[in-house]
């Protein structure tokens, strides 16, 4: 009899290996850095504005591109409410606010309404805003991701060439068991992780003292269980918080502020990694 193999055809074979992929870079700036956090209500938007202020501050050509696609912040976060221009209806030109260049999401739709869109859909977004926004001749783009683990991370890890990302956490336990997950994902494909930044870390009363509302160390011990560096502790503040719900990051509206020299002592930080 004669003797037949069983196994996948080579066409089938082909369907199933895993796709490579081509990292693009983003179009008219030098790095791309992402902010991330596992979770959503961290604090991932405000640090991402005040950061990527704290960048222009330190005199870098800073944008940054929300592409929190189902709950946008940067709109209200720096008080932008006109639409891009278009020249060609291809391409836009990100809108300038506090001298940094900025898209989101946010422009195009009504943000009252929810967005309900499927993988696809997110991933073609997502490839708009990074090859067909003409960002102006930056050092830095600063991109706002959603939270969690899904197509957009997918998108921009795996399609568009990220060259680090700073992941932003309460210390609380709850977190921090999503943020393993996060550096795990952003490990397997191969995304730089910048460091890590523990927000909302404690609570300092007019009398000095310092409440660990959310629990204490969890980020930085993390960072050294990962061997990530520990990019520093922000905490809570009533100041930061007002100044997000008014349209002004902390850091542009006062640079004296002591939370605003901790985004630009972490900013230098980072600097000091790429230039
Ligand atoms: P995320 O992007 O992770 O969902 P946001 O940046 O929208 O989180 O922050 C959630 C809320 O917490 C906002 O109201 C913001 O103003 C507030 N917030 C963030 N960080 C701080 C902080 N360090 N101190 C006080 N309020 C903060």
């Amino acid at each position: 009899m004669d003797k037949k193999t069983v196994g996948l055809s080579s066409s089938f074979k082909g369907n199933t290996e895993p796709k490579s992929f081509v990292k693009n870079p983003i179009k008219g700036t030098k790095f791309t850095i992402a902010i991330s956090s596992a979770k959503g209500g961290v604090g991932k938007s405000t640090f991402a504005m005040n950061f990527a202020i704290a960048l222009k501050s330190i005199g870098l050509k800073v944008g940054i591109l929300d592409a929190d696609i189902y709950g946008p912040s940067l709109p209200k976060m720096m008080s932008v409410n006109e639409k891009p221009k278009s020249e060609d209806g291809k391409s836009m030109t990100p809108v300038n606010q506090y001298g940094v260049q900025c898209m989101s999401i946010g422009f195009l739709v009504d943000t009252d309404t929810p967005m309900i869109w499927r993988g696809p859909m997110v991933t073609s977004a997502i490839k708009t805003f990074t090859q067909k926004v003409l960002w102006n001749d930056l050092d830095f783009i600063v991109v706002d991701m959603p939270p969690g683990t899904g197509d957009t991370q997918l998108t921009f890890a795996q399609e568009i060439k990220v060259d680090g990302v700073i992941i932003v956490s309460t210390p609380q336990e709850i977190a921090l068991a999503d943020v393993r997950r996060g550096i795990n994902m952003f490990n397997k494909l191969k995304v730089p992780i910048l460091g890590l930044v523990d927000n909302m870390s404690f609570f300092e009363s007019e009398n000095g003292k310092k409440h660990n509302i959310f629990g204490e160390g969890g980020v930085e011990k993390l960072a050294i269980d990962f061997k990530k560096k520990f990019l520093g502790k922000i905490p809570i503040s009533i100041d930061l918080r007002i100044a997000a719900d008014n349209g002004k990051p902390l850091m542009e509206e006062n640079s004296e502020h002591k939370i605003s020299k901790i985004f630009l002592e972490m900013a230098k930080k980072v600097k000091e990694s790429f230039l």
